[in-house]
């Protein structure tokens, strides 16, 4: 999330243009149910941004992060995903995790992607539920309801840099390692989610960081699902995302990051639950679920 911005983004920052709805309840005391349907369920995905949040700031090496990764494994292996522990240190010391999910031990064309860490030194009661919980949310109702679509999911660790700001020196620590990783082997597409729960959001793809041929599949989700063309755009630039690396490597990528530049919830404890919704997340979950299906259907497989 480096470069450009600020004029024009403040035109269409998140903020809420509609009256905030009430106040959810506190994390502690969400909807701890999870539904059982076949379909993304929105509050299964808001419900898990709950439960995550309440962990506290879940930065690279803390015990919260340690607490997060134990919560995913439980719900991905309730799933009947495999997982796979991939740690490392980041240049200054700091031990790192990156958590892989897959069905089948054969490498699949499409990486789903979020990232699980929280910036450090924000604040003691530091949600980081948009930036960061919001897209582990919607990456675990995803896992329940994927079954043989050939889709690899990883959680990231790493993304958030130690200084103030990201550089090309400092953040994306876990996508570079996952990158480097896997070598040759990397996956045709992979499609990153990034503060995708809040509430009236704007996603805004980088667009010179996506190909045409991913551009017109987001486009065409867009356009199938029936969702706005004013809420579900791109923007003329590029951002220093986990999509970066391996989109330098070669693979396909799709950024879907909300508009968060000249807000006053971005890395401050105002990006707590109160402004996720269930609905924002199920949005989210829909059009990944259309770009799998889309990404993997005849035409995209045949033509590895
Ligand atoms: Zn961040």
């Amino acid at each position: 999330m480096r470069r450009l911005f600020p004029l024009l983004l403040l035109l269409c920052s998140c903020d809420d243009q509609q009256p905030a709805p009430p106040a959810p309840p506190p994390a502690a005391q969400a909807p701890a149910e999870l539904v059982d349907t076949p379909e993304f369920s929105g509050h299964n995905a808001y419900t898990h941004c709950a439960a995550i949040c309440a962990m506290g700031p879940r930065y690279s090496g803390s015990a919260a992060y340690e607490t997060q990764l134990q919560y995913l494994e439980k719900h991905l292996h309730a799933a009947g995903w495999q997982t796979a522990r991939d740690t490392f240190a980041a240049p200054n010391g700091v031990r790192m995790c990156n958590l892989r999910a897959f069905r089948s031990s054969t490498p699949a064309p499409l990486l789903i992607s979020c990232h699980v860490d929280t910036k450090i030194n924000i604040a003691p009661d530091f949600q980081s539920a948009d930036d960061g919980a919001s897209g582990a949310a919607v990456l675990l109702e995803l896992a329940r309801t994927l079954k043989e679509e050939r889709v690899e999911l990883i959680f990231l660790d790493g993304e958030e840099a130690f200084a103030p700001r990201m550089s090309d020196e400092d953040g994306l620590y876990g996508s570079r390692f996952d990158v480097a990783r896997r070598g040759s082997t990397l996956p045709r597409w992979q499609i990153n989610l990034d503060m995708v729960g809040g509430r009236n959001k704007t996603i805004a793809v980088p667009a010179l960081d996506t190909s045409d041929a991913m551009y017109a599949q987001y486009t065409a989700a867009v356009k199938t699902l029936g969702f706005s063309e004013m809420k579900w755009t791109a923007w003329p630039g590029s951002y220093l995302d986990d999509h970066v690396p391996y989109l330098e490597a070669g693979v396909d990528s799709l950024n879907l990051i909300a508009v968060f530049s000249g807000s006053n919830w971005w890395h401050t404890p105002l990006d707590n639950m109160s402004r996720i919704c269930p609905r924002s997340l199920h949005e989210s979950g829909l059009i990944t679920r259309q770009l799998i299906g889309q990404l993997l259907s005849a035409d995209g497989a045949n033509a590895q």
